[in-house]
């Protein structure tokens, strides 16, 4: 059995969360969205029309993430840069929003049920589906992660069953520019959010694969470093519709810093589909490397024929 999942944006897609590269699109086709088209066009992509359709969201907040970090323009208000992000964000909030996905509820609790066994999960995704599963099937979970329950306090297990790092952030969590202190809402909405302390304007707590912003938030450090010592310990791995993107390069140096210190024993599968080019995880795994080259939906679908004889 595995020890640990790795899952990205293809293990959510049948929950009709939208793929990498049809989010922009989907953003931008409201005419609300217009001008945040514009602006982004002219800062990031002046010279490619139809980038929406060829960039995945992480990109654009990566390079947003960028431009506030060097500050490479003289002649640009910052404030927009903030402003421009915090739509995008928002609009993700919307998108990824339990009442507008939630399709194959079965495929995740049947995954969580006759697959997960005891293992522990990384996740680079935003949403709530894995959350949803395995709190249908009584399942306690350690986000590793110091919260404050916004607007009531919610009881907590003593012991939760098990832990799931979510290295990108979430979209029912929002942080305190000041205080650091994260908020998990109850009621996720898009809506000005202000924290319980000292009353600053809450910040989406959704993370850009470069983390310039998020590296002062003590929190993502921890998450990062205790994701760091799991893959260390893990015997096998599944990567599940996670495609290691190239702006995500922490995650390609920590996979290959925790197969070092692992003594490279462990076996690594891949769950990507038959199409996925799986160089990036051969350059790290090398022979360790199993391609299933399954879907996740296959992939169970194998196990429980398996399971049955
Ligand atoms: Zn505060």
């Amino acid at each position: 059995m595995f020890d640990l999942y790795v899952v990205g944006a293809g293990f959510s897609a049948a929950s009709g969360a939208p793929r990498e590269t049809e989010i922009l699109p989907r953003i931008f086709s409201q005419p609300k969205n217009k001008p945040l088209a514009k602006i982004l066009t002219e800062v990031l992509y002046p010279d490619t029309a139809d980038w929406p359709a060829k960039v995945s969201f992480q990109e654009v907040i990566s390079r947003l993430d960028l431009i506030r970090y060097y500050r490479p323009y003289p002649n640009i208000d910052y404030n927009l840069i903030d402003q421009c992000e915090n739509r995008l964000m928002q609009e993700m909030v919307w998108i990824l929003h339990p009442d507008n996905t939630g399709l194959n509820q079965d495929l995740y609790r049947l995954f969580v049920h006759d697959l997960a066994g005891n293992a522990d999960f990384l996740s680079f995704n935003y949403d709530l589906v894995l959350e949803q599963a395995l709190a249908d099937l009584g399942e306690t979970i350690d986000l590793h992660l110091d919260l404050t329950d916004h607007p009531v306090s919610v009881s907590r297990e003593a012991n939760p069953s098990r832990t799931l790092l979510k290295l990108h952030g979430s979209i029912n969590l929002k942080f305190c520019p000041q205080c650091k202190t994260i908020f998990r809402f109850m009621h996720i909405n898009a809506k000005d959010q202000y924290c319980l302390d000292c009353g600053s304007l809450l910040n989406y707590f959704l993370v850009a694969p470069t983390l310039f912003k998020a590296y002062e938030l003590p929190a993502i450090r921890d998450i990062w470093y205790a994701a760091l010592i799991r893959l260390i310990r893990s015997e096998q791995i599944s990567f599940i519709g996670y495609s290691l993107p190239d702006s995500d390069l922490l995650t390609y140096q920590m996979l290959d810093t925790a197969f070092r210190m692992n003594g490279k024993k462990q076996r690594v599968y891949l769950v990507n589909g038959p199409h996925f080019n799986p160089v990036k995880f051969i350059n790290i795994y090398g022979k360790n490397l199993i391609n299933t080259k399954f879907y996740f939906e296959e992939w169970v679908e194998k196990h429980k024929e398996g399971l049955n004889h």
